[in-house]
């Protein structure tokens, strides 16, 4: 190995983001003699307060730390999460569910969408959301356990995520890390000092005169981006023209409805709109575009949409769409907000902390700072918000709606070049390809390709060798025993009583 091993990591900020590179930088790297991490935040900073819907590869992570889920669903006050329901996206008064899990059954080693799409082209008038457990259940406000080890159920294609309260999150995480050994200091950073010769950063300076020296400085500072940014000056990738909107107003309410085990997403004139519902509160937020709406306007569009009692004053946040063309500079890694934004429409947020930490401890240096571990480590992590920002444009880019100025930008918009090949293959054939081990799914694209009504030309050749009446008959069988298995069932609300995981 090259170099020395890093003795000391200062982690600056302590959101979600802060909390959870502690958390796992301590988990695997603090039984190592010698190395100290030590996290600076200011309370009277605070955090961005809003990042409650995750996806399952959250599950990998919290496994990764060692917690037991029901004592964290607990702690959280966590519902369980099947997938995210899209209403009035593709035209007003239509909606879709992009599931976790899978959709029907493989039938003759070819993705089951493909005999879906060849029954509607002889007649069935069956929709995709009818073969996956995840909607059919989800929409019921049901939830289940996966049953792996039963390939025949269709609770076997299930895959499930959660709605939590990210700032209970943090201080759940931060009660490990701070047993595992990492030091919390508190005060508001007001200096960099920097090394002259190399340009590394060797300590922040905090308002009270305390200095916080470190070889490895991990930026969890939030949109202030206080390394990466403001000190390092890296460059941020502004992808505005493909995701216009740049504000939101977040407000929680009390219960009422269902807590069903979906993130709702109600796409309004100049953006759209989330509810998830968690297990003592539902978090709503409005997401904007300042071009085309006020705050006040968006403001007040989310109070009239509150289906309980504002619990708190609007929480107003401003950002932009992109990333630092850079996350990882010098001896200094961008986490979570410091590092860039995709917009909360598909959970993404936490996903892209919790990859960024398992990419730094794959790659970790020593105070060498190997140059092809960082260009590694920046390549990889572009690839992770191009793959996003694809997806997410698309649900803005196939749309028929056109009764508002901000729609009719987003149908109208060009397609960024990854985006138009899937479109293009997806149209011409109904194929669709994972691109290089890509976050997202087959069945996630298929998912809001179908939801936001795309047509497929065609789709692949093996379906025909079906009989057609066997396909018809296959088809039905499967929607059946879907509805079945969802009738049974329990709901989110026995389920997490059963789990002993309510709060
Ligand atoms: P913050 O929470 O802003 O933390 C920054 C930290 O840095 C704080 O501790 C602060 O005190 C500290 N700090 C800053 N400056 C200084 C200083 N000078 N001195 C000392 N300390 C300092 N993600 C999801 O996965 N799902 C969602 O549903 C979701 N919804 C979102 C909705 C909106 C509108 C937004 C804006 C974000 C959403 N996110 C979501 C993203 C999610 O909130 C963040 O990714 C996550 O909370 C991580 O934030 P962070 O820790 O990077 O930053």
């Amino acid at each position: 190995m090259i170099g020395e091993p890093i003795r000391k990591i200062v982690i600056v900020g302590g959101g979600t983001a802060g909390w959870m590179g502690a958390a796992a930088l301590s988990k695997v790297m603090g039984p190592f003699p010698g190395l100290e991490i030590e996290l600076v935040e200011s309370e009277a900073i605070g955090t961005v307060g809003v990042g409650e819907a995750t996806i399952p590869q959250i599950s990998l992570f919290n496994s990764m730390l060692g917690l037991d889920e029901n004592e964290f669903v607990r702690e959280t006050h966590a519902t369980y999460k099947l997938g995210i329901e899209f209403v009035d996206w593709t035209r007003l008064g239509h909606s879709y569910v992009h599931p976790f899990g899978f959709y029907g059954v493989d039938m003759m080693g070819i993705e089951f969408h493909h005999h879906w799409l060849k029954g509607r082209s002889i007649g069935d008038t069956s929709e995709l959301d009818e073969y996956s457990i995840a909607v059919v259940g989800g929409k019921t406000g049901k939830m289940a356990w996966p049953a792996r080890d039963n390939p025949r159920s269709p609770l076997s294609k299930l895959s499930y995520a959660f709605q939590f309260d990210a700032g209970r999150y943090a201080r759940f995480l931060r009660g490990r890390a701070e047993r595992q050994g990492v030091r919390r200091t508190e005060g508001r950073i007001t200096a960099v000092e920097r090394d002259g010769a190399s340009g590394f950063v060797t300590a922040v300076m905090l308002e009270s005169g305390t200095k916080v020296e470190g070889e490895l400085f991990i930026d969890c500072s939030g949109f202030r981006a206080l390394l990466i940014g403001q000190e390092l000056g890296v460059p941020f990738t502004d992808w505005s023209e493909w995701l216009p909107c740049d504000r939101a107003v977040a407000i929680p309410c009390t219960l009422a409805g269902d807590r069903e085990p979906l993130t709702r997403s109600t796409a309004r004139p100049a953006g759209w709109q989330w509810r998830i519902p968690l297990q003592h509160r539902i978090g709503n937020g409005h997401v904007y575009c300042s071009e085309y709406m006020s705050e006040d306007e968006a403001t007040a569009m989310l109070l009239a949409n509150l289906e309980g009692e504002p619990l708190a004053e609007p929480n107003q946040l401003r950002f932009k769409a992109g990333y630092r063309a850079r996350a990882w500079e010098k001896n200094v890694v961008a986490l979570g907000l410091a590092g860039g934004f995709l917009e909360p429409l598909e959970s993404t947020a936490i996903h892209l902390v919790q990859a960024a930490i398992a990419r730094l401890l794959a790659l970790f240096p020593t105070r060498a700072f190997g140059a092809k571990e960082i260009a590694r480590f920046n390549e990889e992590t572009e690839r992770d918000y191009i793959d996003i920002r694809d997806f997410l444009v698309l649900h803005y880019n196939a749309t028929e709606r056109d009764d508002s100025e901000f729609w009719n930008y987003c149908r109208t918009l060009a397609p960024p070049e990854g985006l138009a090949e899937k479109l293009a293959m997806f149209r011409s054939s109904g194929r669709i390809f994972r691109e290089h081990n890509e976050l997202f799914t087959e069945t996630s694209w298929l998912s809001v390709l179908v939801g936001q009504g795309i047509e497929p030309g065609g789709y692949h050749p093996a379906a025909d060798l079906l009989p057609d009446a066997e396909t018809l008959k296959r088809l039905a069988h499967i929607r059946e025993v879907v509805a079945q298995t969802a009738e049974q069932m329990p709901t989110q609300d026995e389920f997490l009583a059963a789990n002993r995981s309510a709060i």
